[in-house]
């Protein structure tokens, strides 16, 4: 009810939450010595109900994996690895609620479902927008495609910069932090393991 989908379906809230969400932020503003009543800021606190809420949209959309991952898939002779590279995604830290954001590499071997390629960047996306933490990103990706495509194996690694380390001038050149998780042929078999790993890292120039 009265929930808020822009021309391009941008998602911008929901008007009941949007209200409750402004006048929340509009009092962290005052606490943190902001002149609410100052013409640029006068509507941060709705701008930001709406982007907080955009920004953890994806917990809504979970129930969305389901039909997702099998609507659109097929029986189909190729038992090939899969790989879906350079995804790129924007989430929010749990801890401090900022940004990190990044690129996610997906593979996968079927085992007779074989889903459409546009699919995968949706369910990072579902991952994505939520509070949440890198490494248990990259298990929930895996999981949900192990669950519903049953394939011989997943692969998922995730590059990613953290603002709330960047933003506080840790150190001047921040580190990516890398995650990886794995299943089925991916952990037993090296060569797999490594077929993957040298198709995430080349074609870089496309
Ligand atoms: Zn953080």
């Amino acid at each position: 009810m009265g929930c808020i989908e822009d021309e391009n379906h941008f998602f911008n809230g929901c008007e009941e939450t949007t209200k409750a969400i402004a006048h929340h932020v509009s009092e962290i503003l005052k606490l943190l010595d902001q002149d609410v009543n100052r013409e640029g800021i006068l509507k941060t606190p709705e701008r930001v109900a709406k982007a907080y809420q955009f920004l953890t949209h994806g917990t809504k959309d979970e129930h969305d994996l389901e039909d997702l991952l099998t609507s659109a898939n097929f029986s189909q002779n190729y038992n090939e690895m899969v790989v879906v590279k350079d995804i790129e995604f924007y989430s929010l830290c749990e801890h401090h609620m900022l940004p990190f954001y990044g690129k996610v590499h997906v593979g996968y071997i079927p085992n007779g479902k074989v889903v459409g390629l546009s699919k995968i960047p949706r369910v990072v996306e579902i991952f994505a927008r939520r509070l949440q933490i890198q490494e248990q990103m990259t298990m929930q990706i895996k999981l949900a495609l192990e669950k519903y495509l049953q394939p011989k194996g997943v692969a998922v690694v995730i590059e990613a910069r953290h603002m709330c380390m960047m933003v506080r001038g840790v150190q001047k050149h921040q580190p990516t932090t890398v995650t990886s998780s794995l299943c089925g042929d991916f952990l037993k078999d090296i060569k797999t393991r490594e077929e993957f790993m040298n198709l995430i890292r080349s074609f870089n120039s496309l």
